[in-house]
C-alpha cells in the first residue's frame, strides 16, 4: 500500500486534503490524472446503468429535509459501538478492535484488542455518524440539517416524481452518483474509509415476490462490471451477511468485496431493502408513495433492489489491481524492474502520449501534428523530454496503454512505431490510421 500511496501522490492521482496545513484525516484530493480515472469509473457505471430501457438518472441535493433521516432510522440507527482507551486516550469502534493498532507509541504495532483484554477501555457508546449542520444563522435544534450519508434516499422521495416523469413501470430503477459523508471513527487504509466519499447507487424498484429473483440478477451484474473492467476474478468475492448481522432494513445483502493488500474489504453492496424505506416516507410525510398498476389496477408499494457501490473504493481496487512491478528489458540489453500501472484502457486516465524520437529533423512538428488530431477524441499526452526508454517508463507508471513514437523512418514513409504497455510490443503503423488503430482496441 505505501508504494501505491507514494506513486498516487507524486503521479498526481490522490493527495491528502488541506496537506500544506497537516492535512485533514479521512479526506483527499484527486490530482489530475485521478479526476480522470475517477471520471472513467463514474461514466462507465453511468453508461451501464443507465444506457438502458429501464434504469433513470437523477441527481438530488445532499442537504435534505431533516425528517427524511428520521424516517430512514440513520436518526436512531446510523451508529458505530466506540470506546476511549484510558491510557493512551485513543478512539476505536468497539467492534473493529481486531484491526486496529494501540495508540500508544510505546505498543507500537500492538492490536487494540489487547488493550481491551487489559481493560483500558470505557464502556462502548453509541456514536451516530452522520455530520450535523445548521441551515440559515440560527444555530439551534430546529435549524439542524445532515450531510447525507447516502444517496439513495434522495432517489425514494422522488421515487414518484421520477416513475410518472418517464412513465416507467415496474421493474425500473433510479440511479445517482455523487457524495455522500459519515463521520467515521477511525479512517485508514487510504480512500478505503474517509469522511467523504462518493457513491454510485442504483435503486430498482419491483413488484413483492420478484425481489429474490431480481436480487439474484443484480448481484451477477454488478459483480461482472467489475470483471469486465479488468479487476481480476480471483481478488473478488461475494460475502452474504449473517441474519443477525443485516441492516434494520435487508432482508437478504451481499457485499462485492475485493482483496486489497489489507486484506478483503467491501467494494460494493447488493441489498434487499423490501418495502421498508417507501412504507417509512409513507408514514413520515403523510403522502402516498404507492404505485399503480394500470394493467392489474392494483396499488402498492413496491420492492427495492439497492446496488450500493463506492466510487472512490472502486477507484482503489482498481488503482491496486492495476499495480504491477515486473522484470523489463532495457536499451542496453539488460534488465530492469519497471512499474506499470495495468489499467482496462476505458479506465486509462491517458489513452496515449506520443514522442519525436529526437528534437530534431522535425519530428517534434509531426509528433505535436498527430497529438493535436488526436486531442478531441482521446485523452493524449506529448511529451519530448529525455531518452525514449525513460519516456516509455514515465507512462508505464500512469498506465497510459499506447506510446506513439515519430522516428527518423516517419520522414520518409509517413508510418510510427505504436508500442503496447502490457506486451511492450511495437508495430509500425500508417499516420492517418492511428486513430482507427486505437479506435480498434479500445473497443475489443
Ligand atoms: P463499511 O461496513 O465498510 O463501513 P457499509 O456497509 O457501511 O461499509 P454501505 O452503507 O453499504 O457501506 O455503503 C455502500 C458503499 O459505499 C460501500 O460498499 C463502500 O464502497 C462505500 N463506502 C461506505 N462507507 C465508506 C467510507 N467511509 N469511505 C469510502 N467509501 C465508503
Amino acid at each position: 500500500m505505501e508504494k501505491i500511496v507514494s506513486l498516487s501522490k507524486r503521479r498526481g492521482f490522490v493527495y491528502q486534503s488541506s496537506e500544506v496545513y497537516g492535512g485533514l484525516n479521512g479526506c483527499w484530493d484527486y490530482g489530475p490524472l485521478g479526476v480522470e480515472l475517477l471520471r472513467n469509473v463514474e461514466n462507465e457505471w453511468w453508461q451501464e446503468m443507465t444506457y438502458r430501457e429501464d434504469i433513470e438518472g437523477i441527481d438530488t441535493s445532499i442537504l435534505m429535509h431533516p425528517r427524511v433521516w428520521e424516517a430512514s432510522g440513520h436518526v436512531e440507527n446510523f451508529t458505530d459501538p466506540m470506546v476511549d482507551c484510558k491510557e493512551c486516550k485513543a478512539r476505536f469502534r468497539a467492534d473493529q478492535l481486531e484491526e486496529s493498532l494501540c495508540g500508544n507509541p510505546a505498543y507500537k504495532g500492538r492490536k487494540a484488542i489487547k488493550c481491551q483484554g487489559e481493560g483500558k477501555f470505557t464502556e462502548a457508546r453509541q456514536f451516530n455518524l452522520m455530520f450535523k449542520t445548521f441551515v440559515g444563522p440560527v444555530e439551534d435544534d430546529g435549524s439542524v440539517v445532515y450531510l447525507r450519508p447516502e444517496t439513495a434516499q434522495g432517489i425514494y422521495v422522488n421515487f414518484l416524481n421520477v416513475q410518472s416523469a418517464s412513465r416507467q413501470k415496474l421493474p425500473f430503477g433510479i440511479a445517482q452518483i455523487g457524495k455522500a459523508f459519515r463521520n467515521e471513527i477511525n479512517t485508514k487504509n487510504f480512500l478505503f474509509r474517509t469522511r467523504e466519499f462518493e457513491q454510485m447507487e442504483m435503486q430498482f424498484f419491483v413488484k413483492p415476490g420478484t425481489d429474490v429473483e431480481w436480487f439474484n440478477y443484480w448481484k451477477e451484474e454488478r459483480l461482472k462490471w467489475f470483471v469486465n473492467l479488468g479487476l481480476k476474478k480471483e481478488k473478488l468475492q461475494f460475502n452474504q451477511h449473517e441474519p443477525d448481522k443485516l441492516a434494520h432494513y435487508a432482508k437478504d445483502a451481499f457485499d462485492i468485496e475485493y482483496e486489497f493488500p489489507f486484506g478483503w474489504g467491501e467494494i460494493e453492496g447488493i441489498h434487499n431493502r423490501t418495502d421498508y424505506d417507501l412504507t417509512r416516507h409513507e408514514q413520515y410525510s403523510g403522502k402516498s408513495l404507492k404505485f399503480f398498476d394500470e394493467q392489474t389496477r392494483e396499488r402498492y408499494i413496491p420492492y427495492i433492489i439497492e446496488t450500493s457501490a463506492g466510487a472512490s473504493r472502486s477507484f482503489m481496487a482498481f488503482l491496486v489491481d492495476a499495480y504491477a512491478e515486473e522484470e523489463a528489458p532495457t536499451a542496453d540489453g539488460g534488465m530492469k524492474v519497471r512499474t506499470v500501472l495495468k489499467f482496462h484502457q476505458r479506465l486509462a486516465p491517458i489513452k496515449a502520449a506520443v514522442f519525436p524520437l529526437v528534437n530534431r529533423d522535425g519530428m517534434p512538428e509531426i509528433a505535436k501534428k498527430i497529438t493535436t488530431t488526436l486531442r478531441p477524441h482521446i485523452r493524449v499526452f506529448y511529451d519530448e523530454s529525455g531518452a525514449v526508454g525513460r519516456r516509455y517508463r514515465r507512462q508505464d507508471e500512469t498506465g497510459t496503454p499506447y506510446c506513439i513514437t515519430v522516428d527518423s523512418q516517419t520522414l520518409d514513409d509517413q508510418t510510427v512505431t505504436v508500442r503496447d504497455r502490457d506486451s511492450m510490443q511495437q508495430e509500425r503503423i500508417s499516420i492517418d490510421k492511428i486513430l482507427q488503430y486505437l479506435g480498434d482496441r479500445m473497443d475489443a
